[in-house]
């Protein structure tokens, strides 16, 4: 059969093209083209979507070019022929041809894409150019880095998002995977990097989009015929966010689906930020492949905060919402609630709502009587950090004093009295507590306990402050 002159051209220019990409987007944006017709050296290719249309624009719109000027001539030119559904009525889709050198942002709704267009249009002949649209990176404004309380418990990740804020897929954090428990600040700490690097890089297409939500929209592409269009709009993006990566399990066709976006923007050194509710190995029933390229940038994992920055995390949210508690209900709060931050606001926000409604007063009673519902065992065990804190308060001492070396006389007490509640009211075996104060010797906390007891045989004062601290310690434990 004879060839027409626009496939005999098209196929001329697929031979050069196909020497210039690569084989993967030879066939994810070149194959699907389908030359219409060539006339007065214009050739007219229907590509399959607008969204598609604005890739190759964006990206290959020189290789287009020189291939034309090779088959066709040097004043060769090229139109698009776009199929676009026609939303309004029943009529058949029809096309619209745009020249080359129009491109727009994508334009892409028919999946529940997080795409947002400005006015709704109506005639689909202003699409290109025209109207400038902006895909909706679903991020939350209200996570940011200003709010996420730096500690131990986060430095790494944290850190890692900074870096990565600053140079979105130019760094070795590629992916990030971010993960730990429930409530410790994945969600926020994706969202903080996400709306940073929105800040900065203005021009960059970031989208945040919780695991379950991706995989019910890869199922209803697919229901719809359209997962081209699915798989297309997600390697468009420059940093893609995934949170709660753990849901892919089982789900073998997102797994695969997922992978090849992964790898796509992997290799066009976009930015992937996954969070998971536990390391990348426990994760079960995920695909191998995808396990290994969850593991190829940085792990950095979210621990549970200690005291101190519980405290902090509390007094940021006060802050935030013009509060103010007195410490003593502050720190109850932070000593009781210590395994997850969204609890620990849960306690905050029911104080505040208890202390509204029924005008009662923010103290330290109506603090338990909130923390008995977050907290399922009431009769807990105290910690040696809030011992520590609690015996430096007193004495007014920075608590590393306690754990290092010096031998000032108020030190050295503070340190004998902390060991000594330490030994009565924890399980800490001698050999750890000794650990816990700049690894010391099991001897050394022997010798504290002893001179303790004896001090409170012998010096009055000293009795009465150890009174006072067993005091403050038990009041705010039991
Ligand atoms: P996860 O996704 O790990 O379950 P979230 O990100 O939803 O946890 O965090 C739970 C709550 O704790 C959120 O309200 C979040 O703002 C808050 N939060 C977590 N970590 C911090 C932090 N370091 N500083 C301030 N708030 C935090
Ligand atoms: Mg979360």
């Amino acid at each position: 059969m004879e060839r027409k002159a626009h496939e005999t051209a098209w196929q001329e220019c697929l031979d050069i093209i196909r020497d210039n990409v690569n084989p993967q987007s030879f066939k994810t944006w070149f194959e699907p083209i389908k030359p219409v017709k060539l006339s007065n050296k214009v050739l007219t290719i229907q590509v399959p979507s607008q969204f598609f249309y604005e890739w190759l624009e964006e990206h290959f719109v020189q290789i287009l070019q020189k291939s034309l000027k090779k088959v066709i001539g040097a004043n060769a030119k090229l139109e698009y022929s776009i199929i676009v559904e026609n939303q309004n009525s029943d009529n058949q889709p029809f096309t619209i041809n745009l020249p080359t050198g129009n491109s727009s942002k994508p334009v892409n709704n028919e999946l529940g894409m997080p795409i947002n267009l400005e006015t709704p249009i109506k005639n689909p002949f202003i699409i290109p150019g025209l109207k400038r649209m902006n895909i909706d990176s679903q991020l939350n404004p209200r996570y940011s880095f200003d709010n996420f309380v730096e500690g131990e418990c986060n430095k790494l990740a944290r850190s890692a998002g900074l870096a990565i804020a600053q140079k979105p897929g130019g760094t070795a954090f590629n992916p990030l995977m971010i993960f730990g428990g429930c409530g410790l600040g994945k969600t926020h700490l994706a969202h903080a990097i996400g709306n940073l690097i929105k800040q900065q890089h203005k021009q960059k297409v970031v989208v945040f989009v919780s695991a379950e939500k991706f995989i019910t929209q890869f199922i209803d592409s697919a229901r719809q015929g359209n997962n081209n269009q699915f798989v297309n709009f997600y390697q468009y993006l420059d940093v893609l966010i995934v949170d709660d990566v753990q849901f892919f399990a089982k789900k073998e066709r997102t797994q695969e689906v997922f992978f090849q976006i992964f790898n796509h923007l992997h290799q066009n050194g976009k930015q992937i930020i996954l969070t998971c509710d536990r390391p990348p190995k426990d994760l079960k029933n995920m695909d191998e492949r995808l396990l290994s390229r969850f593991k190829w940038g940085l792990s950095a994992d979210l621990g549970t905060p200690d005291f101190d920055t519980r405290v902090a995390i509390l007094e940021n949210k006060m802050y935030q919402d013009g509060i103010t508690l007195h410490k003593d209900v502050v720190e109850y709060l932070a000593h009781n609630i210590d395994t997850n931050i969204r609890e620990l606001e849960g306690a905050l926000i029911s104080l505040l709502a208890q202390g509204s409604l029924t005008r009662k007063h923010l103290d330290l009673n109506l603090a338990k009587q909130i923390v008995k519902n977050f907290v399922k065992n009431s009769t807990r065990e105290i910690s040696i950090d809030y011992i520590q804190k609690l015996v430096c308060d007193f004495y007014n001492i920075p608590v590393e004093a306690v754990k290092s070396k010096t031998r000032k006389r108020e030190i050295v007490q503070a340190r004998q009295i902390a060991m000594y509640f330490t030994k009565d009211l924890t399980k800490a075996s001698l050999k750890n507590i000794g650990i816990f104060f700049g690894g010391r010797d099991h001897s050394t906390v022997i010798h504290a306990c002893q001179t303790v007891n004896d001090l409170i045989e012998t010096d009055k004062k000293f009795r009465q402050d150890v009174e006072e601290i067993e005091k403050r310690i038990k009041i705010n434990t039991f």
